[in-house]
């Protein structure tokens, strides 16, 4: 039984229904009745710790951006994604540097002959993930593991823009479950929210580089100042919106009183 990585509380209770939930639906096609999402989503929940693999493109036939490829290796499920929509990658974004992540990068960035993108305080886990999990879970689970880079690493800051694949995407930095931890949001329309921010919860704050006052402190000034008509996908869980974050989220509420 491997350990724990991620916390999620009250994630599906109920009223959930009043946000049509996209990543059940496992897609979303341009144009999505009634959510103003312009963009094709798909998503992949990896078989360990389900953490939810995006592809996101302007359209069929476009190129495309991986999202959080994560465990075990997953390359050959995305790649079929890729091609059952005629996509062509350009990049994939980590949201952080937890190995429910970044597993998959190294086939899919240098198999598409790609870069990578990830914040810089997290892309030393790419090389010494016990940084970011601890040496005893390395030690435990995944001894005798080697680890390495893709071959393009590219570093991202606060509020970096970069238009790729037809899309406006700003990274933020918002450290708190990983000193590194970077949310995207794409064409002022989605939320890219990793580990930090869940339906109706947060990410955990106890791994290593974690830190609950950073996390709050990302909570007050990079999520609340958020458009409630973002749509929140999430690194695990099912998809939201901020609207509905703001109103139920008890991480979020607790930041009015
Ligand atoms: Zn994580
Ligand atoms: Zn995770």
């Amino acid at each position: 039984m491997w350990p724990s990585l991620i916390r999620v509380v009250n994630a599906g209770i109920d009223g959930r229904s009043k946000v049509p939930c996209l990543t059940t639906a496992s897609k979303i096609e341009r144009g999505f009745e009634g959510d103003g999402v312009a963009m094709l989503i798909r998503v992949h929940p990896a078989p360990m710790y389900a953490t939810n693999c995006w592809v996101i493109a302007a359209e069929k036939g476009s190129e495309c951006i991986i999202v959080d490829p994560g465990m075990p290796d997953i390359s050959a499920e995305i790649e079929m994604i890729i091609e059952e929509e005629g996509l062509k990658p350009v990049a994939v974004l980590l949201t952080h540097g937890h190995l429910d992540h970044t597993f998959s990068v190294i086939p899919l960035a240098d198999g598409y002959g790609i870069p990578a993108y990830i914040h810089s305080e997290d892309r030393r886990a790419l090389l010494h993930p016990e940084i970011v999990h601890g040496k005893e879970f390395i030690e435990n689970y995944l001894q005798g593991t080697t680890w390495s880079e893709p071959q393009q690493v590219l570093e991202l800051r606060n509020n970096e823009k970069f238009e790729a694949v037809g899309l406006d995407i700003t990274a933020i930095h918002a450290p708190g479950h990983t000193a590194g931890s970077l949310i995207f949001t794409i064409n002022d329309e989605v939320l890219l929210s990793g580990d930090v921010l869940f339906a109706g919860s947060i990410g955990r704050t106890d791994l290593p580089s974690g830190s609950q006052d950073a996390m709050k402190k990302t909570l007050a000034t990079k999520i609340a100042p958020l458009g409630d008509h973002l749509r929140v996908l999430p690194g695990h869980g099912p998809d939201t919106t901020i609207e509905y974050e703001r109103r139920t989220n008890p991480y979020l509420k607790e930041l009015r009183t």
